[in-house]
Parts: C-alpha cells; sequence; structure tokens
C-alpha cells in the first residue's frame, strides 16, 4: 500500500482511548510509508499521534469552530462572542502573522462581525485557525528535527496532557 490510515478515534472516543488506540497502532505499521489519522483533531492529540508515528492528519475544527466564532489560541479557545471581548483592541493572537492577527483585526471588531452576523468574521477567524495549526506544526516538525520537544510544550501549552 502506498499508506496506511487509522481511524475510528475522532467520533466522540475521548484522548484516553485515542492515545491508547494510536499508541497501539501506529508503530505497527510500515515506518517507510506514511500513516494518516482519519479525522483528528485538538492540538494534544496531534502531538501524541505525532510521537506515535503519525505522520498526515485532516480535521474540520479549524474551519467548524471558527464559523462559532472558536479561535484557537497556544492557551486554549476563545469565544470572540463572549461580552468581555467587546471593548478589546487586541488581536486574537499577537504571536500569530495570519490575516486577521498580522492584518490588525481586534478582538472586538471580530465580535462585533459575529454578532452582526457578517462573513468576514468566519473568514478572518478561519484563516487565523488554519494559520494556528499551521504554526503548531512548524514547531513539531522543528522539534523532530532537533528532538527538542520542550520547544513544543512551552509555546503551545493547550497541547499538554
Ligand atoms: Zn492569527
Amino acid at each position: 500500500m502506498p499508506g496506511y490510515a487509522i481511524g475510528g478515534v475522532a467520533v466522540g472516543e475521548g484522548f484516553e482511548q485515542l492515545k491508547k488506540v494510536v499508541r497501539h497502532t501506529a508503530p505497527q505499521l510500515p515506518a517507510d510509508k506514511p500513516r494518516y489519522l482519519m479525522g483528528v483533531g485538538y492540538e494534544r492529540d496531534i502531538l501524541v499521534a505525532v510521537q506515535a508515528g503519525v505522520d498526515m492528519f485532516d480535521c474540520v475544527l479549524p474551519t467548524r469552530n471558527a464559523r462559532n466564532a472558536n479561535a484557537f489560541t497556544p492557551t486554549g479557545q476563545m469565544r470572540l462572542r463572549n461580552a468581555g471581548f467587546a471593548r478589546d483592541g487586541s488581536v486574537i493572537d499577537p504571536a500569530c502573522d495570519c490575516a486577521a492577527c498580522g492584518g490588525g483585526f481586534s478582538r472586538s471588531y471580530l465580535r462585533h462581525l459575529f454578532m452582526a452576523k457578517e462573513m468576514l468574521g468566519p473568514i478572518l477567524v478561519s484563516l487565523h485557525n488554519l494559520r494556528h495549526f499551521q504554526r503548531f506544526l512548524l514547531d513539531i516538525r522543528r522539534a523532530i528535527a532537533d528532538n527538542g520537544w520542550s520547544l513544543v510544550t512551552e509555546r503551545w501549552p493547550v497541547a499538554s496532557e
């Protein structure tokens, strides 16, 4: 086979079950073929799977959560509809270089877009969430290359178990 998929842990099994299945299954698949974990997931799920030997992922979370005004950050999700953001002039994540954060779109403006049902809100938060996971996986690639996993756990507390 050109690659191998692992499925069945992305429909409500929970973190402990995912960890158990992935740590058991991934090492038994050929090391020279891509291993793909279907429909996963949150940052800590991805980190556990990569450390077990998984190479690829796909997931709706970044865009589905963005459509519901939930922005991913290194310390957890931010619910932009919350009233607390009504006067928050900071961007979602100052360390992020996405179109929303790098473009200077504030949390209060993003909240306004969602409250007004403006399509630009879900678009900007989707761009942010996708970039969030790209940046997370870039750090994971660096950690693999340098065998330096402390970088990931320091910069991405949300991925800690
Ligand atoms: Zn961003």
